[in-house]
């Protein structure tokens, strides 16, 4: 169907680290990983070795408890902070976000749901509904009632009150969040789901203090928040997961895309007395925690804490921030530059004082990177004009170097 392809103009042939090659043999550096997905490299030997000696062994064995889907779940549990501790093993993101929702109307009894303009959680209609992407949603309604929405801040564009600094317009949004409730909730809030690194609504990251005041509230309306990480998680954002730099922890953490680099693996961690609360096979699924899914989990983990991934795309992606900073100071093109460890987004605009997106240019620049042997995820953002840099984290200096000197070239065509 056309509907499941975006034409990149490139066919993948094989990807190994951070180099893919297509069916003509062409070699190209990846910005990509996937689609935030590879975080240790395409084809890892420790990973590939894994699932190699996996698929030999136990591919399936549905519900029945096997080693592997034990060990995921106690490692898991060992990397995430207290209280949480009851994890449930899942195949993708969108599922995990359904069950992240079921977990919470169960556990409080209550049903609405508050999510953010411009969150991205997947396509199911839950997930769909519960995101704020008009582009996702359009014609495929009436979507799933007990839906809330509210302002996420966009320090660059802050919506309530131009001119807001970043704190402000945390603060403001806070206040939208209450006056909305007032106006609209029609019983008490079961979650609130806040996805805090905002990747396809435009690379934008939720500040401490908005964390923080989503923390008070949920606690003060005895709601769950629920932190959607499925793109932000395992190292990509320089910690090893977003929240912990946002000094938060929330109730129910949802994990995808990086935790099995690639095998379809998606996890929801949560408080074990909210686990309680669920009876016994409420939560099942054919593939959730097979075997060669944890196989590759339990590699793609060895390798981020061996490589000390987290703490090198912290890294990295300082310096890049700051390099192309320094390039927004010659290139008015490039209106604002942010993002956290190796989730970079660089917003695109055609005039600095109205700020006016320049969704072409961001597409000429996709464009002419790929002719130049760099491959970019296709622009994000409301408005398409945001240009991502999602390496993967084991990528090589020398290859970093290669594939940001084409961006800058892009760029800077793009600009005359
Ligand atoms: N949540 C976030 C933040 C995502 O970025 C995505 C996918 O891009 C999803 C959920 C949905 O994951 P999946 O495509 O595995 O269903």
């Amino acid at each position: 169907m056309p509907a499941m392809t975006i034409d990149t103009g490139l066919v993948w042939d094989k990807a190994i680290g951070s180099e893919i090659f297509d069916v003509d043999g062409r070699r190209y550096v990846d910005f990509t990983s996937g689609v935030l997905v590879t975080n240790v490299g395409h084809s890892h030997p420790r990973v590939v070795a894994a699932i190699q000696h996996q698929a030999g062994t136990l591919v399936n064995c549905y519900l029945s408890p096997h080693p592997l889907r034990a060990e995921v779940a106690s490692r898991l549990a060992a990397l995430t902070a207290e209280p949480l501790k009851s994890v449930l093993l899942l195949t993708t993101g969108a599922e995990a976000i359904e069950a992240a929702v079921k977990i919470s109307r169960r556990a409080t009894g209550r049903t609405e749901i508050v999510g953010f303009h411009g969150a991205f959680h997947g396509r199911t209609y839950m997930a769909m509904t519960v995101g704020g992407l008009g582009a996702v949603k359009r014609g495929f309604g009436p979507l799933v009632g007990g839906v809330l929405h509210a302002p996420f801040p966009y320090p660059y564009r802050c919506q309530l009150g131009s001119g807001s600094s970043g704190h402000d317009c945390a603060r403001h949004c806070l206040e939208a969040l209450e006056t909305m409730l007032a106006a609209e909730a029609t019983s008490d809030i079961a979650a609130i789901v806040l996805e805090p690194y905002l990747g396809a609504g435009g690379s934008i990251v939720a500040s401490p203090a908005f964390a923080r005041g989503l923390r008070d509230l949920c606690d003060r309306l005895g709601a769950l928040l629920i932190l959607d990480e499925v793109q932000s998680g395992f190292g990509r954002t320089g910690t090893m997961f977003a929240y912990e730099q946002l000094g938060i922890v929330p109730d129910v953490l949802v994990l995808g895309k990086g935790i099995a680099n690639g095998v379809p693996m998606s996890a929801v961690i949560t408080r074990s007395d909210l686990a309680k609360s669920l009876p016994r096979g409420s939560l099942s699924s054919t593939y959730g925690g097979n075997p060669l899914a944890c196989a590759a989990a339990l590699a793609t983990m060895d390798v981020i804490a061996e490589e000390r991934l987290p703490e090198r795309a912290a890294r990295l992606g300082k310096r890049l921030i700051e390099r192309l900073r320094l390039l927004a100071t010659e290139l008015p093109l490039i209106g604002d530059v942010r993002g956290m460890g190796l989730a970079i987004g660089i917003e695109l605009v055609r005039d600095r004082a109205t700020k006016e997106p320049a969704a072409e240019h961001a597409r000429r620049v996709v464009a002419r990177a790929l002719e130049s042997g760099l491959v970019l995820i296709p622009p994000i953002g409301l408005t398409g004009n945001v240009i991502r840099i999602a390496p993967p984290l084991s990528i090589p200096e020398d290859v970093l170097e290669e594939g940001t000197t084409i961006l800058i070239d892009a760029l800077r065509e793009a600009e005359k």
